[in-house]
């Protein structure tokens, strides 16, 4: 069985919000709330995803309570993959991810996006770590005290010391680094820095689908240069200016990565849960097989598939610890 790994869903958010069980099978959001609901851990299976990242979310306001609200959070995850322990099993590594979906179970890894809920402390970084996040995305909706956010034209910080302080420390710590929701500035000065390779778990493609939120050709160009992936996003919004695409889009941005930084720097990062809309073709996580149809039908081989479904994640990771190792 080879890993299928969604890096990017926010799938914990209705399960705190409503109490909405991630162990049960749900009908489709079909008129009800199309924008989340699109995944739990059974309908994942039925689309064959073995390894999913649940995104870590708060808003940042007030800021002084931004940590204290990310440590709930998690321990709230953890509480979810405990209930549900005889689907899932928590990955702190590639290969404990690897030996979860030898058993038949999902592996679920741990993401913060963004570090505004680290304040402005390294200290607190270090508690994500200490508590199983192993990926942490260096900004979200605003920036923050150690990057800058690509939803607004202009970095408002840059880079900054506490920012470059930690990349230094997510490289010793094997976290990998996510540069979604960062600004292009953000993404070119932590690629000259960072020792391991990097990710954009979730995005579209500004050559396809212009916008401020989706990467640019030097974003993916300089991703791919550390070695790490792009994980392309389906939200409707980020993919295309129609208003019902399709999942050919979705392929179509497949394929400009493929041709833009070459096959082995694609993945997927379905977003799902985040209050999006799916693409015509995609009712929820029980479609993905449908979008390896459409590359099979393009012409992509079974091995470039399953690079891209997760064999090329899986090369980052490991690197990311194998940097770590290195360092320690
Ligand atoms: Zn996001």
């Amino acid at each position: 069985m080879y890993p299928v790994i969604d890096l990017h869903t926010d799938s914990l958010i209705a399960a705190r919000l409503f109490g909405y069980d991630l162990g049960k099978r749900h009908l489709p959001p079909l008129g009800f709330m199309p924008w989340m609901l699109h995944t739990d851990f059974p309908r994942l299976k039925e689309g064959g995803i073995n390894g999913v990242w649940l995104g870590i979310v708060t808003i940042p306001y007030p800021p002084d309570t931004c940590f204290r609200r990310a440590i709930e959070r998690i321990e709230f995850a953890h509480e979810v993959i405990r209930r549900c322990a005889s689907q899932v099993e928590l990955a702190l590594t590639p290969e404990e991810m690897l030996a979860a979906m030898d058993k038949g179970k999902i592996a679920v890894m741990l993401s913060v996006e963004g570090l505004h809920m680290a304040e402005e402390d390294l200290a607190n970084l270090e508690a994500f770590y200490l508590r199983g996040v192993r990926c942490v995305g260096m900004a979200h909706f605003t920036s923050n005290a150690f990057a800058s956010t690509n939803f607004h034209a202009k970095a408002e910080t840059g880079l900054s010391a506490l920012g470059k302080a930690a990349v230094r420390w997510m490289n010793r710590m094997g976290i990998v680094i996510d540069l979604a929701h960062t600004h292009t500035r953000c993404v070119r000065e932590v690629c000259e820095i960072t020792e391991a390779p990097v990710i954009i778990s979730h995005t579209g493609l500004s050559g396809i689908r212009p916008a401020q939120r989706n990467a640019s050709d030097d974003d993916i160009r300089l991703v791919a240069d550390t070695g790490g992936v792009v994980g392309v996003i389906y939200a409707t919004t980020w993919i295309s200016e129609k208003v019902f695409p399709t999942l050919q889009e979705v392929v179509d941005h497949i394929d400009y990565l493929r041709d833009k930084v070459g096959i082995d720097h694609v993945a997927l990062g379905s977003d799902w849960d985040g209050l999006i809309m799916l693409p015509r073709g995609m009712r929820d996580a029980r479609d993905l097989p449908r979008l390896f149809h459409l590359l099979e039908e393009r012409g992509y081989s079974q091995k470039e598939i399953s690079k891209i479904a997760g064999g090329n994640f899986l090369r980052t990771w490991r690197r990311v610890t194998e940097v770590a190792n290195i360092g320690s």
